[in-house]
């Protein structure tokens, strides 16, 4: 093999430290990739492949000034970019030039705006798992420069819900983290995974750890912190104090129920329109927006927090010319937090400069806006905003009003800011002026009207006089510098000092805005904190006047909360159904749980608005939780600690892999998690299988919470007979939503009324399609039939004991709780403790029970 050039050697050796990573390689204008990088990225970006050392070395490049767009790709598709520049000057160098990763950027840890989502934030994560089998995960924005860390005690499920929460886009795990572990956030969460083994905190950063006091706490953020450290190379001054997420303090919403809420995006197209997000989120900056979900990804659990957010909103809402006043004030404010972020790393330009003075300069009358609310937390917000007028001056004093994009060429500077610029400034402005003056003076001294002075950049200053004029020109008056086709150009020796004069100037100009710049940047930075204070005070201020307006436009009221678990909604609408419907209007409806009602059992037809009616339930928990007002005309219910949602298999159209196991599984989690004060949705449950055993799961799911668990449940189904469950379970109750026939078809009311719907809405849907008349006639002479036949089956599989009235039991009554029952297979089923099973033994035992049943 061919020995390698100094130079592929020396890429070799610094390649094999960045084994995840592209290697962008700087030599002259380019980033070069080579070898397995190269033959990648070529296919990845769509560049052209070459080779290099005759042939041998895949080889392909990217031009400096353009590599921000390609790294983009590459950062988006879940990639590594390690940049390696030249450290010293070419010029100086001996040998090789050295050159250095100065670098990584990583899905984690991206700062160029191009690369990052206004309105989320970027996290990165890391995942740490102790041998008691708890967890950390901390996050870090390396934008805002936020550190959080949340303590997970049960397992693993815990924290993918953890994760799930959050825009992270990378994890950072141990190297000995478990394999399936990594798979799952790879390959099923799509998430980037990285490696750090060091947790030990570089002392220089223990102030990052004040309200720290448990060693998995400094692990978990130790080993996050070095990733942060390793990859980007370069100050972190803007990294804030770690806070303990306590996520006790929180309502707990797990993947599913998050999923099947629509609460950040929609399921079928993943995007924001059409989820609650979408429709609560009225904030005019885009720090506002991230802070909305944030309180979104975690409802509050303290009454006290909730209400006070409430009484924020109540009073932005009382007065509307305030409020309008202060939207567009706030719609001058940039992103101060980012801001923040890219000015404690040392890329900003002195644009991003004018656009914190910009913002800056908003918040005095911000303030002003605020004061003129009646409501006291109002002015109480106003009085907690920090202004910093001094720094907003310093920058008004210093920063010029239209500076370029670059900060090595002067034009960043205003005049009066500092004296020796103003010197040099005033040094070619009294140069330019001599040499305007000399033109008009040596058309009068020689009287050649068409004399003029120029200027260019090989030969400076000159005076040119052109050929037919020439004898005019008194002999020894100008030194000659240059012949052109009909003219001569000329210089004097005063001419070429005033000239040295200027050019020296200039250089000098330039060279020192650059400096002032540094330091104005450097004195900037010491106001980070308070920036990043500001910047909270906004966001949240942004989020609560935010509230306010989507208060008023879709007519939400302030929710009140209850110690007596009842549950009072009036006029209860869906936030997101009713803003998405275009001619029909949306049917308000009550929801009235009482202490002595946990469960409300609904049926009726499909398409009835069983879903709808459930979910709106749920969705104005969250956001009475979250602070923001609701969609009803007046609403008491309690805190939720914890709200549950599990869609019936076949009514889950999207993951479509979805089974009667995962939705067995999703039950189980619900039920092994939820409190007497929590909210379970089920919706459909027990539909992915055969009707018996889907009924009998879902009978048996209703009674262990009704005797067990006594959590608020809503559940809908399509189980008629579960409707004779009020019979014997006390805190049960059946509602139905409402139909009617209207000649002959059926007309949904969407309305929700009290007791059980009755049963033959199929048929008439089929009908409302528009089914032919004897297809319809047939299918009702079918159904009369199938009823006759599974009484008679029922009948079959009960003891002799009570036939008779189990001849009569199908149509309007269930089988009753085995108290009443001494069938075998209802003892069976009664000894089972659904609780203890997985799954699949659950399985196995209904097949033993069909089996019984059928050989009877
Ligand atoms: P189900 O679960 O009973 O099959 P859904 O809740 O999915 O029914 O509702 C079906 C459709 O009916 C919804 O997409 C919506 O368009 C409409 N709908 C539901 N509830 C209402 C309501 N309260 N007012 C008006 N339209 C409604
Ligand atoms: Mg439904």
């Amino acid at each position: 093999m061919a020995q390698h050039t100094p130079m592929m050697q020396q890429y070799i050796s610094i390649k094999s430290e960045h084994q995840d990573a592209f290697l962008f390689f700087r030599l002259g204008d380019f980033y070069e990739m080579f070898y397995d990088d190269a033959l990648q990225a070529a296919q990845e970006l769509e560049i052209t492949l070459t080779s290099r050392d005759g042939g041998d070395v895949p080889m392909c490049g990217v031009p400096y000034h353009s590599a921000e767009n390609y790294i983009k790709q590459l950062i988006e598709r879940g990639y590594k970019v390690a940049i390696c520049e030249q450290v010293e000057d070419p010029k100086e160098a001996k040998g090789v030039v050295k050159r250095e990763v100065v670098q990584l950027i990583t899905p984690g840890t991206v700062m160029e705006g191009s690369m990052l989502e206004e309105k989320e934030n970027n996290y990165l994560a890391s995942v740490t798992s102790f041998n008691d089998g708890t967890f950390t995960v901390a996050y870090n924005d390396l934008t805002t420069g936020e550190n959080t860390i949340a303590f997970i005690p049960d397992g693993w499920d815990a924290v993918l819900g953890e994760l799930y929460n959050r825009p992270v886009k990378e994890v950072v795990v141990a190297p000995d983290f478990a394999e399936d572990w990594q798979v799952t956030l790879r390959d099923r969460l799509g998430y980037t995974v990285s490696f750090q083994e060091e947790v030990e905190i570089d002392p220089a950063f223990e102030h990052l750890c004040v309200h720290l006091h448990q060693d998995k706490y400094k692990i978990g953020f130790g080993r996050l912190f070095n990733y942060i450290q390793t990859t980007q190379k370069r100050t972190l001054d803007h990294l804030r104090p770690v806070t303990i997420i306590e996520l006790n303090h929180f309502m707990t919403l797990d993947m599913y129920t998050k999923r099947n809420l629509e609460i950040m995006e929609t399921i079928r197209k993943q995007g924001r329109a059409g989820s609650l997000l979408w429709v609560i989120d009225a904030t005019v900056t885009s720090m506002g927006a991230r802070q909305l979900k944030k309180w979104l990804e975690r409802p509050l659990l303290s009454q006290t927090e909730i209400e006070r957010r409430h009484r924020q909103v109540e009073g932005f809402l009382g007065q509307f010319l305030e409020r309008d006043e202060l939207r567009q004030q706030l719609k001058s404010v940039y992103d101060l937090e980012r801001l923040a972020g890219r000015i404690a790393f040392g890329n900003v330009n002195a644009r991003d400069l004018l656009q914190l003075k910009q913002s800056l300069q908003e918040i005095p009358m911000i303030r002003e806006t605020l004061m003129k609310f009646e409501h006291p937390d109002i002015k109480a917000i106003a009085q907690s905003i920090e202004s910093l007028e001094s720094l907003a001056r310093y920058l008004e004093d210093s920063i010029h009003d239209q500076p370029p994009v670059t900060i090595k060429e002067g034009g960043l500077i205003k005049d009066r800011f500092h004296a020796q610029l103003d010197e040099y400034r005033s040094a070619t402005k009294n140069g330019k002026q001599w040499i305007a003056e000399l033109e008009q003076k040596e058309r009068q001294a020689t009287n050649i009207k068409s004399l003029k002075v120029g200027f260019n950049r090989v030969f400076g200053y000159y005076i040119e006089v052109t050929k037919a004029n020439l004898r005019y020109l008194p002999e020894g008056r100008y030194e000659r510098k240059q012949t052109l086709t009909n003219a001569e150009r000329f210089i004097t020796p005063e001419l070429k000092e005033k000239e040295s004069l200027i050019l020296e100037a200039e250089d000098k100009i330039v060279q020192l805005e650059y400096e002032l710049f540094l330091e104005i940047r450097e004195y900037v930075k010491s106001y980070i904190s308070s920036l990043q204070h500001l910047a909270a005070s906004i966001s949240q201020l942004d989020v609560l006047q935010g509230f306010a307006e989507v208060a008023d436009q879709h007519d939400y009221v302030q929710p009140t909360f209850n110690q007596a678990r009842t549950i009072n909604i009036e006029q209860g609408r869906h936030p997101v159904v009713e803003r998405v419907m275009n001619d029909a209007s949306f049917v308000p409806n009550d929801v009235l749980m009482d202490e002595s009602s946990d469960l409300l059992l609904i049926t009726g037809p499909n398409m009835s608005g069983k879903s709808t009616y459930m979910r709106q339930l749920a969705l104005t928990a969250i956001m009475a939780q979250i602070g923001c007002f609701v969609p009803c005309t007046s609403a008491s219910i309690p805190v939720f600690d914890q709200v549950f949602t599990r869609i019936g298999a076949a009514d889950d159209l999207v993951s479509g892999q979805s089974t009667f196991m995962v939705e067995m599984l999703e039950a189980k989690h619900a039920l092994s998690h939820a409190t007497e004060n929590s909210m379970i949705l089920l919706d459909e449950i027990g539909r992915g299988t055969s009707t018996y055993d889907g009924m009998a799961l879902a009978q048996a799911i209703v009674e262990h919470i009704h005797e067990h668990i006594r959590a608020k449940t809503l559940f809908s189904t399509h189980y008629h007979e579960l409707t004779g469950l009020s019979d014997h379970l006390q805190r049960l109750r059946n509602i139905h939503v409402r139909a009617e026939e209207y000649e002959g078809k059926v007309v949904f009311l969407h309305q929700i009324q009290e007791g059980a719907a009755d049963e033959s809405y199929g048929i008439h849907v089929a009908q409302l399609a528009d089914l032919p008349d004897t297809l319809i006639a047939r299918a009702t002479e079918l159904l009369q039939q199938f009823e006759k036949e599974s009484a008679r089956q029922q009948v079959h599989t009960q003891d002799d004991e009570g036939i008779a009235e189990q001849m009569t039991m199908f149509k309007e009554d269930v089988p009753k709780p085995a108290k009443q029952q001494t069938s075998q297979i209802d003892k069976h089923l009664q000894s089972l403790n659904l609780m203890e099973m997985t799954p699949m033994e659950a399985m196995n035992e209904l097949y033993r029970l069909q089996k019984e049943a059928n050989s009877k």
